[in-house]
């Protein structure tokens, strides 16, 4: 069976973090649009200069040119058993779009992901996190701090703030999230393949409680 697994929160919930440990522990890849979107940018392609303006301002990229790169990469051979969405779908066009391209492949979702995290706790952790230039891993200077100051630990490549990191930024994020994201929470509920989780433990509290609902999958 393939595993088509959707991290679903508001920005800084902890989506990344928690898609990466579950794209290890089942070895199927994490897609996600928003390091796609910067790696774009960092190389300068047609699309990295389409995405960087709105990206900026925290505002959504529009959803055909989301869809259509998430349409391609699930194409890809790293894909045939299965993948974890992070940042994908924002949007209820999104979320249709995706049914479709999950049902013309004949793979439905297994599972939906929400962290929940409060707006105050967002803005701390956002405005401290830093992120890998080279690697894309994160950073906390709160809660996670790097061994060695602005340096990555895995790779020693540089740490810098993301522009849309900024508090002015964030908070229009949130706002963004808050009109057009939580929609497709009450889309997935309806289906019943929605699990909310506190995000605001701990790294490792909040990896136990995915776990387990992986494990309750499991035995069903
Ligand atoms: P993220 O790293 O997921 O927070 O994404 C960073 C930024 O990339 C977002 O604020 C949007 O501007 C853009 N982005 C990423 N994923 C999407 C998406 N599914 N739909 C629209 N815009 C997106």
């Amino acid at each position: 069976m393939q595993r088509i697994i959707v991290i679903f929160g508001p920005p800084g919930a902890g989506k990344g973090t928690q898609a990466k440990f579950l794209s290890d522990k089942f070895n199927i890849p994490q897609i996600s649009t928003g390091d796609i979107l910067r790696e774009a940018v960092k190389k300068g392609t047609s699309l990295g200069a389409q995405a960087q303006s709105y990206m900026s301002r925290g505002a959504l990229v529009p959803d055909e040119v989301m869809v259509g790169i998430v349409e391609e990469r699930i194409k890809d051979k790293d894909c045939s058993n299965g993948f974890i969405l992070d940042g994908f779908p924002r949007t209820i066009a999104q979320t249709e779009k995706l049914e479709k391209l999950l049902q013309k492949r004949g793979t439905p979702l297994t599972q939906v992901i929400n962290l929940k995290i409060s707006d105050k706790e967002i803005i701390k952790r956002l405005t401290s996190r830093r992120v890998c230039r080279s690697c894309n891993a994160i950073y906390n200077l709160l809660v996670n701090p790097p061994k060695v100051k602005g340096k990555c630990d895995v790779c020693g490549g540089e740490l810098y703030q993301r522009d849309d990191d900024k508090e002015e930024v964030v908070k229009k994020r949130l706002k963004i999230y808050a009109d057009e994201t939580t929609p497709v929470l009450n889309f997935y509920s309806k289906r019943k393949l929605l699990k909310e989780l506190d995000g605001s433990r701990s790294i490792n509290e909040v990896q136990g409680a995915v776990l387990a609902i992986f494990q309750l999958l499991l035995t069903q």
